[in-house]
């Protein structure tokens, strides 16, 4: 057991602390106005991050799901928006070039868009009534064969960074589907015909990603826009889990790492008038830094070893069920780390432009970003128990 990061992974930590510096400068204003952080995103762009996990085959850097993990903890810590919203792209880039259901021709598309065109693609496979309640919700946005290629019909929900994207990939149902279950991912330029953005994202956090609504009226695409089909999309998407939403754990537990970091600053620099001593020498403000590190390390440690799973051993059980554990842990220890750093800041840190406040904002998403905590929990329970999906009871009666 080597609990040591490689040198090649000590480097892009380093590498991305530096980034998040820069965008730590303008963070507070993307919040408060809930704007793309368009800036932040050529920054990445500039410097390779759009290759970062693309296989080296495809002329990426190849970096891996546990070097993903490691840059995206440390790009958070600046700008967790940023993060967030730039995260999309890995996320449903990387499951086409790694399955062995999708083409090579359609391998070859996106890495040529991605790599040498360096393309930022955006995903929304969400719609108004995506939930996880009760397990798959059918597609409601429709794709219809025409004869120039396809058309898209439907309206589509929390689009991050929708309008700074080149791309998005847009999953729907193709109007022949035999199966509720089958889906086809399609590439839809930012300037396409029948597409249009409904800015409805004002939030409570994670305002900056600007996860807006996508609306789609007859949008024609080309042929050439298919990235994926299939009669059931179901094991694509647990193929890739990782990717798809293991890969936001690591942008919340960056925000748990800012929130913990910030609380200790706070404390060390404030010394009440008529003391010798900074706040940080109170006994209970010191239990209270020791409760953080010890919730935070663990988070980050569950992280990594899912990530290192993840790269070590693919998507098994074992694996899929320690992501699972993470996003968990992580959302749970956010929400504690977040709360008591904005104790520790008192009335001081609860004012619109305070990094606490900002931050206790962002980490309130954590559980609630999917998968759930309630769902993971639902999904580990099942894993640690062997339990067989097909003889348990469905959560809610069917219509
Ligand atoms: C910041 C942010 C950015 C996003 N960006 C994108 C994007 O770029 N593209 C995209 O396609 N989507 C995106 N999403 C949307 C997201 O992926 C989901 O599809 C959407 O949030 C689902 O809606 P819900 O959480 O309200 O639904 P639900 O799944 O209905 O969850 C609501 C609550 O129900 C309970 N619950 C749900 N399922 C279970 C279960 N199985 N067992 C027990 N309890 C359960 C939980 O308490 C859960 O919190 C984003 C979401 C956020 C928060």
């Amino acid at each position: 057991m080597d609990f040591r990061l490689s040198d090649e992974h000590e480097r892009l930590r380093q590498r991305c602390a530096e980034l998040a510096a820069d965008f730590a400068i303008r963070s507070a204003e993307h919040d408060r106005e809930a704007t793309h952080p368009s800036e932040n995103y050529a920054r990445l762009r500039d410097e390779g991050f759009l290759a970062l996990t693309v296989p080296k085959k495809w002329g990426g850097a190849g970096v891996g799901f546990l070097g993903h993990t490691i840059a995206f903890e440390a790009l958070a810590q600046g700008c967790p928006s940023t993060a967030l919203a730039f995260n999309m792209h890995a996320s449903v880039v990387m499951p086409v070039l790694e399955s062995p259901e999708v083409t090579t021709d359609a391998k070859r598309r996106i890495a040529e868009l991605v790599v040498d065109q360096r393309k930022l693609i955006a995903g929304n496979f969400s719609e108004p009534g995506t939930t996880s309640l009760i397990g798959a919700r059918p597609l409601s946005a429709r794709a219809r064969r025409v004869d120039c290629g396809y058309s898209i019909t439907g309206r589509k929900m929390f689009a991050s960074m929708l309008e700074a994207a080149d791309y998005c990939m847009v999953m729907a149902l193709p109007e022949t589907a035999a199966s509720a279950s089958a889906g086809i991912i399609l590439l839809v330029p930012r300037d396409a015909e029948g597409r249009r953005v409904e800015a409805n994202w004002d939030t409570l956090g994670m305002r900056a990603t600007r996860s807006d609504a996508l609306i789609l009226e007859d949008c024609r695409l080309p042929p050439s826009a298919v990235v994926f089909q299939s009669d059931d999309i179901g094991p694509f998407r647990l193929a890739h889990a990782n990717w798809f939403w293991g890969s936001y754990t690591a942008v919340y537990l960056g925000v748990a790492a800012a929130a913990f970091k910030e609380a200790v600053d706070v404390v060390s620099a404030r010394r009440p008038p008529g003391y010798a001593q900074s706040l940080a020498y109170h006994q209970d403000v010191r239990r209270h830094i020791a409760e953080m590190s010890a919730d935070l390390e663990a988070a980050r440690l569950v992280t990594y070893h899912s990530a290192w799973l993840s790269d070590t051993e693919g998507p098994t059980p074992r694996t899929t069920a320690a992501l699972y554990r993470a996003k968990y842990v992580v959302g749970e220890a956010v929400s504690r780390i977040t709360r008591t750093a904005l104790l520790l800041g008192g009335a001081h840190g609860i004012f619109k432009g305070s990094r606490l406040e900002q931050l206790f904002r962002d980490g309130a998403l954590a559980p609630i970003q999917p998968p759930q905590a309630d769902f993971c929990l639902w999904n580990m329970s099942s894993y640690e128990l062997g339990l067989d999906p097909e003889a348990m009871i469905p959560p809610l009666k069917a219509n």
